[in-house]
């Protein structure tokens, strides 16, 4: 672990990041080396690495979808762009700041009031997207809800009853699917529980292997349970 440096997870307070948090859904191990470990950089080799700027790019272009005057008003009021949300939550002797950057959102005219749907973009260059990809993007969109919702009351356009994940292909740009997901009055405990898995105080899960094979290289290269598999298989092909 040449690159990594003290985990701050040993710390009172700690900073965690919407996108990181979100992939427990997909592996524990992964979200906690993402959340406290500094990353190289993936190069690119043979093209492989290509499809991460490019997906990287789309994401940009597709974060910016509705064109729509209330759009831009909220956007704007609520602190442009590049505005980062966060709420600090105390979890047993731990005070951790939650923090992301939604991509989108979307308002919604019903009966005289306006609502906002908030947007969450992907894109892939598969066909669809596994259970687990699925199931962290949902939580990533559920926190940053969560982080959201009081502003946009404040501001009168409250959160809509669904906001939406759009998964775009790579390959052609088109709209592959929209997937809606409802405000999580759990979201709090979720997180509280994700910081005890990292802690140690309850079990973590690890994905089936065909996760690992799709999980990043400088992530796996830190990953003690990539490592033993990897041994193991080594050991084996003697
Ligand atoms: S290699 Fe597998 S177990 Fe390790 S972090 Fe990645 S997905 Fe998780």
């Amino acid at each position: 672990m040449s690159n990594s440096s003290s985990p701050s997870f040993l710390k009172n307070k700690i900073i965690l990041r919407v996108s990181s948090l979100s992939h427990l859904e997909y592996c524990c191990k992964r979200s906690k080396i993402e959340s406290f470990y500094k990353l190289e950089p993936l190069p690119v080799i043979n093209g492989k690495g290509i499809a991460i700027i490019i997906g990287n790019r789309l994401h940009f272009q597709y974060s910016f979808g509705y064109k729509d005057f209330d759009r831009v008003l909220v956007r704007h009021r609520l602190g442009g762009t590049k505005r980062i949300f966060e709420k600090t939550i105390k979890v047993d002797d731990i005070e951790a700041t939650i923090r992301g950057k939604y991509d989108d959102l979307k308002i919604i005219r019903y009966k005289d009031k306006k609502y906002t749907s908030v947007i969450e973009v992907k894109t892939i260059s598969k066909k669809y997207m596994w259970s687990r990809e699925i199931k962290s993007a949902i939580k990533q969109l559920e926190m940053y809800m969560w982080l959201m919702k009081e502003e946009l009351e404040k501001l009168g356009y409250p959160l809509w009853r669904r906001s939406y994940i759009e998964v775009y292909s790579q390959r052609n740009g088109m709209l592959i699917r929209r997937i809606p997901v409802i405000y999580n009055n759990d979201i709090e405990e979720w997180i509280k529980d994700a910081i005890r898995k990292f802690k140690g105080l309850l079990p973590m899960q690890v994905p089936p292997r065909a996760y690992c094979k799709l999980c990043p290289r400088n992530v796996r290269g830190l990953c003690s349970w990539w490592k033993a598999m990897e041994e193991d298989k080594r050991r084996k092909d003697i």
